[in-house]
C-alpha cells in the first residue's frame, strides 16, 4: 500500500499526474476539487455549502473538507491499493486532521510530492482550461486543444471555462496558495517526506520526474 499527498499551486498539474500515476500503479486518486464539483453538480447539501467558496477561489472550511476525505478513505479500494490525495491537505490544520485520520487507520504517508513551476506558466495554464458540459472531459487550449474551439471532441456538447479559472480568480487562488497552502512545504519537509518536482516540462518529462523522486 502506497499513500501519497500531491501538493502544489493550482495549475501545477497535480490532477494530471495523480491520474497517470494512479492508473499505472492502481492507487486510488482522490481529488477533493473533483468531489466538490460533483457534489455541486448534484445539488447536494455539501455542494450547496461548498459552492460560494469554490466559485470565488477561496477554500472550503477545514473541518468540512476533512470529513469528506475521511469518508472517502474508508472505502475498500483505498484499503487494498493505497491512495493519492490530490488537492488535500491545503492548510496546516487540514494536514493535522489528515494525521488524525491516518492514525485511526494505522496508516502512514510515504511521501508528499510538491509540483511547482514558474508563476506565468501557472497562470496561463489556469486560464487555458476548458471543461465539457456534457461528459466533463477537460481540455487545455494551450496543450491539448479541442478540434473545434468551443465543442467537445467526444460528445459534441459545449465547452466552458470554470468560474474559478478566470484570470482574476486564478490570481486570487495563487494568493490563497501562497498564504494558506505553502506552509505545508515546511510541514512535510520537516518530516522528511517532501519530494520536489518541477512541473514546467512536457507530460513525459514530468511523469518521469515523479517516478524518479518516488523511486517507482
Ligand atoms: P481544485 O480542483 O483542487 O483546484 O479545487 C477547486 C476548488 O475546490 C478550490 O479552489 C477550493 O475552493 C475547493 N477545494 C478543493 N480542495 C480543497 C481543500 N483541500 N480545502 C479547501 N477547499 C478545497
Amino acid at each position: 500500500m502506497t499513500n501519497l499527498v500531491f501538493l502544489g499551486p493550482p495549475g501545477a498539474g497535480k490532477g494530471t499526474f495523480a491520474g497517470m500515476l494512479g492508473n499505472d500503479f492502481q492507487l486510488v486518486h482522490i481529488s477533493t476539487g473533483d468531489i466538490l464539483r460533483a457534489e455541486m453538480k448534484a445539488g447536494s447539501p455539501l455542494g450547496e455549502q461548498a459552492k460560494r467558496y469554490v466559485e470565488s477561489g477561496g477554500l472550503v472550511p477545514d473541518e468540512i473538507i476533512a470529513d469528506v476525505v475521511d469518508v472517502r478513505l474508508r472505502a475498500d479500494d483505498v484499503r487494498t491499493n493505497g491512495f493519492i490525495l490530490d488537492g488535500f491537505p491545503r492548510t496546516v490544520r487540514q494536514a493535522e486532521l489528515l494525521d488524525d485520520v491516518l492514525a485511526r487507520h494505522h496508516w502512514k504517508l510515504d511521501a508528499a510530492v510538491l509540483f511547482d513551476t514558474r508563476r506565468d506558466l501557472l497562470l496561463s495554464r489556469l486560464t487555458a482550461r476548458r471543461l465539457c458540459r456534457g461528459c466533463g472531459r477537460m481540455f487545455n487550449v494551450l496543450y491539448g486543444p479541442p478540434k473545434k474551439e468551443t465543442v467537445c471532441d467526444d460528445c459534441g456538447e459545449a465547452l466552458y471555462q470554470r468560474a474559478d479559472d478566470s484570470k482574476e480568480t486564478a490570481l486570487g487562488r495563487l494568493d490563497v496558495y501562497d498564504q494558506q497552502t505553502a506552509p505545508l512545504i515546511d510541514f512535510y519537509e520537516r518530516r522528511g517526506l517532501l519530494k520536489r518536482v518541477d512541473s514546467g516540462g512536457t507530460l513525459d518529462t514530468v511523469n518521469a520526474l515523479v517516478r524518479s523522486v518516488l523511486s517507482l
